[in-house]
């Protein structure tokens, strides 16, 4: 049966021969929500038992490269200099986070960003105090701090003093799309939730949530090689298993932008704790939204400009790489190309720290921008209208269509590259289940589900439309705590 299909309406505690396990609280998924939920959760003396699919614990988030977006003034933006407040935090995800973001989990995600920060850091997250301050996706080596949702850039520097807030845990022993800054901040997560006494089943794959009549979620049915298993919850479910980035129905359905093109997520995230929760009433939020990468190197798109298929040219390139994905995949098909001068590339060339990354090359080269124009099959005379306007301003060091800083704003001249990012655009999905601050699922009539709640992926979470990198580990980490600690109560 295909994962788009399998059933997740909830089986009914009566109809059970039996439970197999019990526990206090049921944490579904060992990532990084279900890691700080299971940590909070056992630390509130609950007894708890993490309940997860694959043959160990990390999820996406092991393989991430461990941005975790904190600020309001922690220990490292105040080592590297850096002046942040939480006003200053909740005014830029205000912004940045896209239309109708939560604004309480906004305004409280920044208030006890420091402490959140502090708390990991309590749990054997290392972090170095160093900054990196040039532009790309992530550090090269072990920096603990960098731009990474724009802030530096319009429009968001001109609301509120610029603060990097990307915190990287350190990576000794780093090694490449196997130990990276996502490894260094589950292996502790999870160390110190085994250490507070929290057990973990692997293998384990959750199906449908068990309601009692009343309809309080009492437990989980799942399945460990191929037999039935039902685990009693006394307390609470925890749903911490990820986003739906490869449920091709639900994406297609909800994301279509990103069908065929799962990015940053593990295959396990097949939406099916969304359904199940979904499936006893549970209300969905920002469906749509996504965060979206465009594959290629910021420090090159910074010297040039990013075009659409049209030739109309997208965004100011010195912002956050996510944004200039996101409007090319939201809001451009996908469809995309970056001009750039053999200055341009040179200087990007010399500029380029991380030695495992390959040097892009360009699909078309020439002096003549027509001829570009006819090969990438952009309308004639439209890349030269883009770039006329382009180096009329910037011979005066200006960008007035899109406000790229003066630093990099250069005319452009022949010989030209340009670049196709066609293909190189992809991304998951931000939307998910409705909660309250402490993880209750909200249903469709914005009551708590009782027994239940939700965190990471699963959930909604602080992005609505819009997302900085660190987002994701961030609130699946602050708010996986609230759920462990609230699930642990209730
Ligand atoms: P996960 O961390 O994936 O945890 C979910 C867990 O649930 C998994 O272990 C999964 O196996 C398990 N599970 C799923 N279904 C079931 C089931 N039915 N039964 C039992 N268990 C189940 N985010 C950032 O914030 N910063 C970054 O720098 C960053 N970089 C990234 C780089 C890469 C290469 C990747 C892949 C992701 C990156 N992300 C980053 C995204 C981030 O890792 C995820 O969005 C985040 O881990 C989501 O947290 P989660 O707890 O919801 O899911």
């Amino acid at each position: 049966m295909s994962d788009s299909v399998r059933p997740a309406s909830a089986r009914r505690e009566p109809e059970l021969a039996s439970w197999d396990e019990h526990a206090d609280v049921v944490v579904v998924g060992f990532g990084v929500a279900g890691a700080a939920a299971a940590v909070a959760a056992a630390v509130s003396g609950a007894d708890v038992l993490v309940v997860e699919r694959t043959s160990g614990w990390g999820g996406a988030a092991s393989q991430a490269g461990g941005f975790i977006y904190l600020g309001g003034g922690t220990a490292i933006q105040r080592a590297c200099g850096f002046t942040d407040t939480p006003e200053n935090m909740h005014a830029f995800l205000a912004a940045a986070m896209g239309t109708g973001a939560d604004q309480r989990k906004l305004a409280l995600y920044a208030e006890r960003s420091v402490e959140h920060f502090d708390w990991l850091v309590d749990c054997g997250v290392p972090f170095r105090k160093t900054f990196y301050g040039k532009p790309g996706w992530e550090p090269p080596g072990d920096e603990g701090l960098m731009y990474s949702g724009g802030e530096n850039a319009h429009p968001f520097d001109g609301l509120v003093p610029p603060a990097p807030r990307g915190h990287v845990p350190q990576m000794t022993g780093k090694r490449t799309g196997e130990r990276g800054g996502g490894y260094m901040l589950m292996k502790p997560l999870v160390e110190t939730a085994l250490t507070a006494g929290v057990r973990a089943v692997y293998d384990t794959r959750f199906e449908r949530l068990v309601t009692a009549n009343d309809g309080r979620v009492r437990g989980v049915v799942a399945t460990h090689y191929g037999r039935e298993i039902a685990i009693h919850a006394q307390r609470s479910v925890v749903l911490a298993a990820g986003s739906f980035a490869f449920n091709p129905a639900m994406v297609d359905r909800h994301v279509p932008a990103l069908s065929g093109r799962p990015g940053a997520a593990v295959e396990e995230h097949d939406g099916q704790a969304v359904r199940a929760a979904q499936a006893l009433g549970a209300d969905v939020e920002h469906l749509h939204a996504c965060e979206a990468a465009v594959h290629t190197d910021p420090g090159l798109m910074v010297r040039g400009i990013v075009v659409d298929a049209r030739g109309d040219r997208v965004i100011n390139e010195d912002t956050y790489p996510g944004r200039i994905g996101e409007e090319l995949l939201a809001r451009r098909g996908s469809q995309g190309f970056l001009l750039v001068d053999e200055q341009a590339a040179e200087e990007a060339e010399a500029a380029r720290d991380a030695a495992a990354l390959l040097a892009p090359q360009p699909s078309w080269v020439s002096e003549d921008i027509g001829e570009l124009e006819a090969e990438a099959g952009i309308p004639a005379g439209a890349l030269a209208a883009t770039l006329e306007v382009y180096n009329r301003h910037a011979e005066n060091g200006q960008d007035p269509v899109h406000r790229k800083a003066t630093r990099w704003v250069r005319p452009l001249r022949p010989p030209y590259g340009l670049y196709g990012v066609r293909g190189r655009t992809g991304g998951f999905p931000l939307g998910g289940l409705r909660t309250d601050v402490d993880g209750g699922v909200l249903d469709v009539d914005g009551q708590p589900i009782p027994g239940l709640r939700a965190a990471g992926r699963t959930t909604a979470g602080l992005a609505a439309g819009g997302y900085a990198s660190g987002i994701s580990l961030g609130d699946g980490s602050f708010f996986g705590r609230r759920a462990g600690r609230a699930a642990a109560q209730t």
